[in-house]
């Protein structure tokens, strides 16, 4: 049983298949899928996926997509968050700072939604490149509640560790099936068993092997035994603790699938 802890099955590269892509995941045993929001207007599709059984949703504002947040969108946000039903976390939110020009927006963007996190006692997706102990850095200051997930994560094993030490979880995913990834898979021997989850991050982060094509969650049991082998661990003992650790920071139940 896994489950993708995070991927875009809303976004329009899904539209012609996403029914069989969805039951690809299933045959591989990917059997729940948390999707987050990236921007306003496609809040709609993604809420609309979490009818669902097999889907869990969160809502926020991507900071790749910083040019089409508009101003209201934060009050946008706040409302659906305090009157909406059933999302498990608020994001997909960060900060990239390979978009250097964006920067200061993209830091106000994401500390609104944090706060907003933190108002409501919800984890935060949290989408962080280059910029690790900035990030860290407010997090411990803001002490959220919930935590979150440092989805993608991508640094260093002492990163890691300051993040594992703040309650936060690490997310797993595609990067980690590149032999070059070196120091990534230096932090993910040294990641306790409860402080991770699975991820494809569909429709993006292909897999070693599959660079150029669209990524979908039925490749996760790729990634599951890539880290079951990195990490020297029996694939069901990984599969099971990113299944628990995946109930835990969004809080639902752990019932079978
Ligand atoms: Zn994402």
């Amino acid at each position: 049983m896994l489950f993708d802890a995070h991927c875009h099955l809303d976004f329009d590269s899904f539209d012609a298949d996403r029914e069989a892509v969805f039951e690809r995941a299933h045959a591989a045993g990917v059997s729940r899928f948390m999707v987050p929001g990236t921007t306003r207007e496609r809040w709609k599709a993604v809420l609309a996926l979490g009818e669902r059984a097999d889907v869990v949703v969160a809502l926020g504002l991507h900071p790749y997509f910083i040019a089409r947040h508009g101003a209201d969108d934060l009050e946008a946000l706040e409302e659906v968050v305090a009157h909406g039903e059933g999302l498990v976390g608020i994001g997909e939110c960060g900060v990239d700072a390979r978009f250097e020009a964006t920067l200061e927006r993209q830091w106000e963007l994401f500390e609104a939604q944090l706060q907003l996190a933190k108002q409501y006692r919800l984890p935060a997706i949290i989408h962080c490149v280059h910029a690790d102990d900035q990030v860290a850095k407010r997090l411990k200051q803001l002490d959220l509640p919930a935590r979150g997930l440092i989805h993608a994560f991508g640094g260093s094993p002492q990163q890691a560790r300051r993040f594992l030490d703040l309650g936060y979880l690490l997310g797993v995913g595609g990067a980690i099936t590149y032999d070059r990834a070196k120091r990534l898979h230096r932090a993910l021997r040294a990641i306790p068993g409860d402080g991770f989850v699975l991820e494809t991050d569909s429709p993006d982060m292909p897999l070693a092997g599959r660079q150029g094509q669209r990524n979908e969650p039925a490749h996760l049991d790729e990634t599951l035994a890539r880290v079951a082998l990195l990490r020297g661990q029996d694939p069901g003992t990984v599969a099971a603790n990113a299944w628990d650790n995946t109930h835990r920071l969004f809080r639902l139940e752990v019932a079978s699938p």
